[in-house]
């Protein structure tokens, strides 16, 4: 722990750093409009800029970049050096206030939906002051937000921000009625786990399409048993740990607070759970986290897949948000309590958030939606398309009498004689179902339907705003309230009764539920296109304008980003596949029943029997007359979906259409590809991918 001391956030231009290093009153100021959410004083920032310039250029630094983290789930960053002429041949080494609240990147190419007219490119980013400036391959990163000239959000920080704002502002109101007035802040909390795959990187350069889409496009799967290699896995298993070793260095120094972990769920998967922090940093440092994970797997010879399916047949990878309120009092608002009192208002939050995932199921899944995401939700190995809720036995059962009790009377005494007293939530029975999409896990709840390459930003930014709109409706009928506790058990009541049917314990991969859900008349959007249409339905307009979060044309372009994003990635998914068949894949199957035919021949010049080569050119031949008819069908479909004039009539048509013929595809070849000999099959198999590192 000694060596974590040291290292950690040394690049991070820490609330230490700055208390150090800034005259006290630029602090405090500084602290003021970081607390109070307002603009920075110019002179201010002048003061901040400098102090900053000086502690990175210390640290080795030598330019500075405005951070930010546009509508594609990966950060940019445009780089400028420290650098000012002065005169024909003097530089020296400068970076104002100016530049360091505000940035102006040539934008145009980043996703606007139709916000941002090409002729209009220019986007402003801002800089964030409540996530800490870092130092990252000798550049001053500045996390910051970014819209356009006319104001509208283009990234993800924006709508983040707001929605924190938004909760902020309920969660304040609820808590004065229960007399907390010392609370000034409230923010949401955030622990993503991280799950990720480490390939040999040899095995990588040969596929194409791990290359070009993320994802194996082709391969038949492994023959068991091959992961029973001791030998392979004990001497393997320290690469994999050197590795783990430098990413959380790498990680530390960012001020990332990550605990990297063997993962036992799919051969050369793992994982990393950082110690949760606010949604804002913790967003941001997903982010990061991402991007060491890959930068370090370069310099093992490995390279790390985010993709939400890599490997067809083994488990995808997903990210688990835990998700908390806070106080800056230090309460976490989602433990249950140890007095009545306590207990009531846990109830309250409690129910909050049941209403937010009951009325906003659409939304948490359309924040999870995704072409690669498509590959997990609804199998039967990640959360099922449909968001229903876990409480674990003891809550559920507190739940249900609360809901079965029948005069206001009851609740009175409920308060009175002690009778709230929760039973001990034991934290080993709330995380006991891995089925459900939102468990509630002791003291937290965790939203397990992201994607692994999903930026955390949308689900939270949902959570929030979802949770602050049940909040803001629990605070306008609270606040007039003459019996506050008759009022709040009553409330409680018919809110735990009004949202009855998003609870669910059973399995979540269990057929039945699909239909259970069905007759409760739950959501179940099986695919990200089936999803995307509801963000600007009327309900969901409505909540994001009411706290601000979004308006109605910014979810639009947000709307029809996904589905332009969904329909690009089947697209050059499909493009890569025909690649591969023609080039590489047909090629290979020809080449080799030439040589099974040739022998077939010289074998019976010599009076040999040929029955099994005669055979296997058989099928090899069909194989290939199927392959190739297929192909012609995929091109066919890539080529009409040109035609297709809305975005999502054409992301529906690569749904339908493109994506069905490359499942075919994917079929024949992987019979293919058992049948031929292994040096002839161009590609590294599922084999030699899962079971080269681990
Ligand atoms: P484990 O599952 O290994 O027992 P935990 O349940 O403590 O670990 O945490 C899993 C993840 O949840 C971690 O990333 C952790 O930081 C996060 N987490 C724990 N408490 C909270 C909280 N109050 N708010 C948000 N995230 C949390
Ligand atoms: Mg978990």
């Amino acid at each position: 722990m000694g060596n974590i001391e040291a290292i950690f956030g040394s690049m991070v231009f820490s609330d230490k750093v700055m208390r150090s290093l800034l005259p006290h009153d630029t602090y405090e100021k500084l602290q003021k409009t970081i607390q109070e959410g307002r603009d920075l004083d110019r002179s201010v920032a002048d003061v901040v800029a400098n102090a900053m310039k000086d502690w990175a250029i210390s640290k080795g630094a030598t330019h500075f970049t405005h951070w930010f983290q546009p509508l594609t789930d990966v950060t940019a960053e445009k780089h400028d050096a420290f650098l000012t002429p002065t005169g024909p041949c003097g530089i020296v080494m400068e970076f104002s206030g100016k530049e360091l609240i505000r940035g102006e990147p040539d934008a145009s190419s980043f996703p606007s939906g139709g916000l941002r007219a090409t002729f209009e490119a220019r986007g402003y980013t801002a800089w964030d002051p409540t996530s800490y400036a870092f130092i990252k391959d000798n550049t001053l990163c500045i996390p910051t937000a970014f819209c356009s000239y006319t104001g509208s959000v283009l990234d993800k920080k924006t709508p983040l921000l707001r929605s924190v704002e938004a909760l902020n502002r309920e969660t304040l109101r609820i808590l004065r009625l229960f007399g907390h007035t010392d609370v000034r802040r409230v923010y949401a909390t955030v622990g993503p786990e991280q799950e990720y795959f480490l390939i040999d990187r040899a095995a990588y350069e040969r596929r194409p399409d791990l290359k070009y889409t993320g994802r194996t496009l082709f391969g038949a799967r492994p023959a068991k048993g091959q992961e029973m290699d001791d030998q392979y896995f004990g001497a393997l298993k320290t690469r994999i740990s050197a590795y783990m070793r430098e990413l959380d260095e790498e990680l530390w120094k960012l001020g990332v607070f990550a605990r990297t972990e063997h993962n036992e769920a799919a051969p050369a998967q793992h994982e990393l759970a950082p110690v949760f922090t606010n949604v804002n940093v913790a967003t941001d440092h997903n982010q990061l986290t991402m991007e060491m994970m890959k930068k370090v797997a370069v310099k093992h010879g490995l390279v790390c897949l985010l993709h939400e399916k890599p490997f067809a047949g083994v488990n995808g990878s997903g990210k688990h948000n835990n998700w908390s309120i806070s106080t800056d009092t230090g309460a976490n608002l989602l433990e249950p309590g140890k007095s009545p009192a306590e207990n009531m208002q846990f109830l309250l939050f409690l129910a909050a958030v049941m209403r937010a995932v009951d009325e906003h199921q659409d939304l948490l899944r359309i924040s999870a939606a995704s072409a690669g995401n498509d590959h997990r939700l609804g199998a039967s190995e990640a959360p099922p398309a449909i968001v229903s809720m876990f409480l674990g036995d003891e809550l559920t059962a507190v739940v249900e009498a609360i809901t079965h009790k029948e005069s206001y009377q009851a609740e009175k005494s409920y308060l009175e004689t002690g009778l709230g007293v929760l039973p001990r939530i034991r934290r080993d029975t709330t995380d006991r179902n891995r089925t459900s999409p939102f468990a509630f896990t002791g003291n937290k709840f965790e939203f397990r339907m992201l994607g692994s390459s999903h930026s955390i930003a949308d689900a939270n930014t949902v959570l929030n705003t979802a949770v602050a709109d049940a909040l803001r409706a629990f605070a306008d009928e609270l606040e007039q309230a003459d019996d506050f506790p008759l009022r709040l058990g009553k409330l409680i009541r018919r809110e735990f009764r009004a949202h009855q049917r998003i609870l669910f314990n059973g399995n979540n991969y269990a057929p039945e539920w699909v239909e259970e859900a069905e007759k409760r008349g739950l959501c179940n959007y099986r695919s990200s296109v089936d999803a995307i249409g509801h963000l600007t339905d009327a309900k969901n307009v409505e909540l994001f304008a009411r706290h601000g979060v979004f308006t109605g044309e910014e979810l639009a372009s947000r709307r029809e980003i996904m589905y332009e994003n969904y329909a690009k990635i089947i697209h050059i998914e499909a493009l890569t596949m025909l690649d591969m068949v023609r080039r590489e894949i047909l090629p290979a199957v020809v080449a080799y029943t030439g040589r099974l035919l040739e022998t077939a021949l010289r074998k019976r010049e010599m009076g040999l029997t040929c029955a099994y080569e005669t055979k296997l050119t058989e099928k090899l031949s069909a194989l290939t007359d199927s392959i190739a008819d297929t192909a012609e069908r995929l091109d066919a479909a890539v080529i009409h979906a040109q035609e297709c004039a809305e975005n999502e009539e054409k992301a529906r048509y690569h749904h339908d259409v493109i994506f069905s013929a490359m499942q075919e595809m994917r079929a024949v070849c992987d019979e293919t590809e058992l049948l031929v000999a292994k040096d002839v099959w161009p590609y590294p198999s599922y084999g030699e991918m899962l079971f080269s590192v681990m």
